[in-house]
């Protein structure tokens, strides 16, 4: 029954495929020689197996699993660098028809605050965002036909590209909503979006139809398949993720890894991203009912065998993590965090002390853009805002197969310093341009090409000048 090039969503998450992987884990967990023989196939770059990364994952041996921490940190080195691409949720409607038991957007919560930004209101929160140095955004909404329909996030689309407020400006809309037909898609290209997320939630099919017990999210094919029809819509890159702590999570991380072997198989092009959410409090929600959270030991082990099981896909954490756990897993390969973060819908315009309580969950760092841009920097970090690939053409296999070969650090190590340097001439407090400053001027000296670091230099003299948007 198993077939990653199969369209058919039991098929290519095969449960019994999963059962018998866990299965193969579990008995060779202490197996060194084995162990040993995925880390030597690791360690050349190219992925691994659903089944060799769950061996990983699984591994009981002290030496070994340190040896699993190291591999990702150098992974995590040598394709994505020191850099973090920072990015901000903007949650446009809480208006949703399903019945998602961890989510307190359910359409049976009857006393959330409901809301829904008009254009003028996303306008103000896009100013907001930009005026704290934001350049990229993931736009949030719930599933609602009536309220939400696509011609609603398509003109928030449009507005939110048009809004040049200062020097302001976003430059990537990356999109989070529901799983949708292949002409939705189609729109959403047209429009110009980067990234479409879709979070499986739970790759269990069991389990995922209880935690979905109403409204269209309850079809657990139309949600599996939905990236098969995004990519037949042209959507080049698109991002995964599991709710850690529904399901086991021993399982998602096969079926994640399944999917991602499926995309390639099929559409010749992995995820672009995967996201890592942990289950968080919110207005009706209570993570302790669900019995499955893992804490943080888990969970640096869980990034770190992502990240050697496909090297080429970016990382996203989001505050959803504290600012310890964040400090504990960035470096086993997260390579985008979002910062200043607000999960309610109009969040950011509002004051807290009026917060109408309709945030979708607790965020745990609550600090200021300004804090997690010095806080990364004083860690060793580039806080990168650049988003230059997709505005240059470089999506789907384009994309990977400049990351397949490293020759994307050309790029990305160039962009991270003039998008860090216009962030210090626009928003930053003096102290952290201070810090920011004497880190671009030696990170400087990475830049391998001296043609490239001349040019890098005379641009970062035009942003002093004024001038913004240089790329590579
Ligand atoms: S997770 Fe999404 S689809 Fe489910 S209730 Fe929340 S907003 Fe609606
Ligand atoms: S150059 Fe491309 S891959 Fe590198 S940070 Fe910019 S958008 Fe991302």
């Amino acid at each position: 029954m198993y077939n990653p090039k199969s369209l058919k969503a039991e098929e290519f998450i095969s449960h019994q495929e999963i059962l018998d992987s866990l299965d193969y884990a579990d008995k060779h967990k202490n197996n060194a020689e084995l162990i040993d023989e995925v880390l030597k196939k690791a360690r050349e770059c190219k992925g691994l197996s659903h089944r060799e990364a769950l061996l990983l994952l699984d591994c009981d041996i002290p030496e070994k699993n340190e040896e699993i921490f190291a591999l990702a940190e150098q992974i995590k080195k040598d394709f994505y660098g020191n850099r973090i691409v920072m990015f901000a949720p903007l949650y446009l409607s809480n208006y949703c028809v399903n019945g998602c038991v961890y989510c307190p957007y359910h359409a049976k919560n009857k006393h959330i605050a409901r809301k829904k930004l008009t254009q003028e209101e996303i306008a103000k929160e896009v100013i907001a965002l930009q005026d704290m140095g934001h350049k990229r955004l993931a736009l949030e909404a719930g599933e609602d036909p009536v309220n939400n329909p696509i011609e609603y996030i398509l003109e928030s689309i449009k507005t939110i590209y048009g809004i040049k407020h200062k020097n302001g400006a976003i430059r990537r809309v990356n999109v989070n909503i529901a799983a949708t037909t292949v002409e939705n898609y189609r729109k959403l290209k047209e429009a110009g979006i980067g990234t479409y997320i879709l979070f499986q939630e739970t790759y269990h099919k069991e389990s995922y139809e209880k935690l979905h017990p109403k409204g269209p999210k309850h079809n657990y094919a139309y949600h599996t398949e939905a990236m098969d029809r995004a990519m037949e819509g042209g959507i080049d890159d698109v991002g995964l993720g599991v709710l850690f702590g529904l399901e086991r999570y021993r399982y998602e991380f096969a079926g994640l890894l399944m999917h991602a072997e499926h995309l390639e198989a099929v559409h010749g092009v992995g995820p672009h991203t995967i996201s890592v959410p942990r289950i968080r409090r919110a207005d009706d929600i209570d993570p302790s009912v669900f019995d499955n959270g893992i804490d943080d030991d888990i969970f640096a082990k869980l990034v770190a065998c992502i990240r050697i099981a496909v090297p080429y896909t970016g990382m996203i954490m989001s505050t959803r993590e504290s600012k310890a756990c964040r400090e504990k897993v960035i470096h086993y390969g997260i390579s985008q965090i979002s910062g200043g973060s607000k999960t309610s819908v109009g969040g950011y315009v509002k004051p807290e002390e009026e917060d109408d309580k309709s945030e979708q969950f607790e965020v745990s760092d609550t600090r200021t853009l300004d804090e997690v841009v010095k806080w990364l920097m004083e860690l060793g970090y580039i806080p990168s805002f650049c988003t230059a690939c997709y505005r240059e053409g470089r999506t789907g296999d384009r994309f990977m197969a400049l990351c397949k070969t490293k020759q994307i650090h050309n790029c990305c190590l160039p962009n991270a310093l003039m998008t860090l340097k216009e962030y210090l001439e626009d928003y930053a407090s003096p102290e952290t341009k201070k810090v920011g400053e004497a880190l671009i001027k030696a990170e400087l000296n990475n830049i391998p090409k001296e043609k490239v670091r001349n040019i890098v230099c005379e641009n970062l003299e035009e942003i002093e000048g004024g001038k913004r948007d240089f790329r590579f």
